[in-house]
């Protein structure tokens, strides 16, 4: 799921919207503007339904953004780097690069989000009362109390204890809490989530069958998603796990051959650095400190007329986007770092100075050498 295009940036965080959710918004406004209001005042015109739902649509989404933005925050206060928040077709998402060190950040993090949906929804709920104490009784109440009882709703399904849902979070922290293995506690909330999701996926289907239609079949949509996230979550474990007490020296590849950062891609193109097959360049300024890191593929998304006058900076991913390591840290540790900018790349840096690289595929081929045992479940 990527951002289809970017609506700005909200405490310095960059926030982005895929196109999936513009299929939500249409369905929601023209939901409340053809039946649910229309139903509840039949006294107005078209055109003003259309206005509330439309308006509505739009306060449900600042809704999911306060959600996700509280995430993203409080991720950020507890050392957390918050790579970007994308709205799109089951929500919201925060992408955070790395994992909260201790339980109680973890269950921080989490937690904010459902309770700033149970806010809102408290304080939607209370301008609608609020309104109907007055004597008011038309569409703008109406307006109030629809995105209430969703952000309420939202908080509840949130914490309902499955991966990779806020609840699953929860209780991800709690587990860690109670027996301090990560490990462990992250098998268990993506157990759980593997279930409660096969579970919405037979409850729609079971009710699509029966006639319930769309929302029904919507159901078993978010249920198969959620089956799909917490099994990839489930196996991210498992490499952990594999992975066990191994360190970052024994995985990485030392020495790694750096290029410098204001060399043209045509200069890296035919000079020796690439018949060394490398798939990746740190680059070095003049001074030979090390700035950032370079693919391959990123070399090879220049078209050959830019190849001249395009230097390796220009196109490389920038130190404070690449994973960095110690050559002590446990290899396990670096997973959850990894970014997408550096496509799973991480530099080994001991006493400032640069001494190894860490790709996919050291980390793969580890564990094949390894023989990869199947951890007991
Ligand atoms: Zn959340």
């Amino acid at each position: 799921m990527r951002a289809s295009f970017w609506l700005g940036r909200i405490a310095g965080i960059r926030v982005g919207v895929n196109w999936s959710v513009l299929v939500i918004f249409v369905l929601i406004a023209w939901g409340l503007a053809a039946s649910r209001f229309p139903a509840t005042y039949p006294q107005y015109s078209n055109s003003a339904y259309i206005v509330a739902a439309v308006l509505t649509a739009v306060v449900f989404f600042i809704s999911l953004l306060a959600h996700e933005t509280s995430h993203a925050l409080v991720a950020r206060r507890n050392g957390l780097h918050v790579q970007d928040i994308t709205l799109w077709l089951f929500g919201g998402v925060a992408r955070l690069s790395g994992e909260a060190s201790n339980p109680g950040a973890e269950l921080r993090i989490a937690g904010v989000g459902p309770l700033v949906s149970l806010l809102l929804g408290g304080v939607f709920l209370g301008a609608a009362a609020l309104l109907r104490a007055g004597g008011y009784d038309g569409l703008m109440l109406a307006g109030f109390a629809w995105p209430g009882g969703i952000n309420i709703a939202l908080a509840v399904f949130n914490v309902i204890p499955a991966a990779p849902l806020d609840g699953g979070r929860l209780l991800r922290s709690i587990i860690w809490w109670r027996t301090g293995d990560r490990l462990k506690a992250t098998r268990w909330s993506s157990r759980a989530g593997q279930v409660f999701g096969w579970g919405l996926v037979a409850l729609g289907l079971f009710g699509f069958l029966t006639g319930d239609g769309f929302g029904a079949l919507w159901l078993a949509l978010i249920g198969w998603f959620l089956v799909g996230a917490a099994t990839a979550e489930n196996q991210q474990a498992t490499v952990r796990r594999q992975l066990g007490e191994m360190a970052i020296r024994d995985v990485m590849t030392p020495n790694p051959e750096t290029a410098p950062g204001s060399m043209t891609v045509e200069g890296l193109l035919s000079s020796e650095l690439i018949k060394h097959r490398h798939s990746s360049f740190p680059l070095t300024d003049d001074r030979g400190a090390v700035t950032g890191l370079v693919t391959f593929n990123q070399i090879r998304r220049v078209p050959p007329q830019e190849q001249t006058s395009t230097r390796l900076r220009d196109i490389a991913c920038p130190l404070d986007q690449v994973a960095q390591a110690r050559p002590d840290e446990p290899a396990a540790d670096l997973l959850p770092r990894l970014s997408e900018c550096a496509e799973g790349r991480a530099l080994v840096f001991s006493d400032g100075a640069l001494v190894g690289i860490v790709s996919p595929s050291d980390v793969s081929r580890v564990l094949r050498w390894m023989g990869a045992p199947t951890p007991t479940r």
